[in-house]
């Protein structure tokens, strides 16, 4: 195949697959962004489906922020943040590596924002040459003191990568979940191996997650929601896990998979190329 070819054939992924998907690539566009009160002290900076969720803590100190987008949501975000809180940002965590939850590092970086993140997901950034490299780091466990509020992040193990950071809000019994839990119209799971993700480890962490007492939920990708409705995802791992076993012990074809996940849990094509071969390999 030709290089052109290559690119056009990516490109059509990219679309068909739900931008939401393009963490590697910076779109032009910025998102549409609005923002979501969830409690008195916490807003969600949501978009059109193509970036992640931004959720914002206010402090009197400061505004605490998970996840920043594409670079080019960078003047948006702050944007949004003004009309929220006259107070400056202070910390950026990242939930893991992807393009479409870090690119706004370097913008927040040069207005002195700390930026955090697991350091398996610094890792990552490194290894992907992606710009705004965190600065803080942090191994299964940190708190953050902003302001007399407390925030608690957590890496509880491989889910959509192995850097994975879940941030609870404890007085707000609100999680911010990132892409280990996405929600909304045909939003599946979405396993980069390439990215250390895991899907025969991701119920699990995502049970260390739901250990935590909460109710509600700020997803990754799409509206904010009930833990119920992770748990709903949270058995539909195992059900996949279960049902690509299953089928490989009937020494099914890779193409009699391909078409089951497509067909039962809505896997496009990106979903497959970043997870098909690690899930036939893992779940064996
Ligand atoms: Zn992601």
């Amino acid at each position: 195949m030709s290089k052109g070819a290559i690119v056009r054939l990516s490109a059509g992924i990219f679309l068909l697959g739900g931008v939401w998907l393009a963490f590697t690539q910076n779109p032009n566009q910025p998102a549409k962004l609005d923002s979501i009160k969830v409690k008195d002290d916490l807003y969600v900076i949501h978009n059109d489906f193509v970036p992640g969720n931004t959720t914002a803590l206010i402090t009197d100190e400061g505004v605490l922020l998970v996840d920043d987008k594409f670079e080019v949501d960078h003047s948006n975000i702050m944007a949004e943040v003004k009309k929220i809180a006259s107070q400056p940002v202070k910390y950026v965590v990242n939930t893991h590596h992807h393009a479409d939850h870090t690119g706004g590092n370097r913008a927040m970086q040069k207005m002195d924002v700390e930026v955090v993140s697991s350091e398996q997901a610094r890792e990552n950034m490194v290894d992907a040459k992606q710009p705004g490299l965190p600065t803080v780091t942090f191994k299964h466990e940190a708190l953050i003191h902003l302001g007399g509020k407390t925030v608690e992040l957590y890496q509880f193990g491989r889910a959509h990568t192995n850097g994975d950071v879940v941030v609870y809000f404890p007085a707000d019994r609100t999680l911010a979940a990132g892409d280990m839990f996405t929600f909304g119209s045909d939003v599946p799971e979405l396993i980069d191996y390439a990215g250390g993700g895991s899907g025969k480890e991701w119920t699990r962490t995502l049970d260390s997650a739901l250990a935590l007492d909460f109710d509600t939920v700020v997803p990754g990708h799409g509206p904010v929601t009930s833990k119920r409705e992770m748990i709903k995802f949270r058995d539909s791992t195992l059900a996949l896990r279960n049902r690509v076993h299953e089928m490989l012990v009937q020494n099914k074809t890779r193409d009699d998979v391909a078409m089951m996940l497509k067909t039962e849990f809505h896997w496009q094509q990106l979903h497959l190329n970043l997870g098909l071969d690690g899930a036939l390999a893992e779940m064996r």
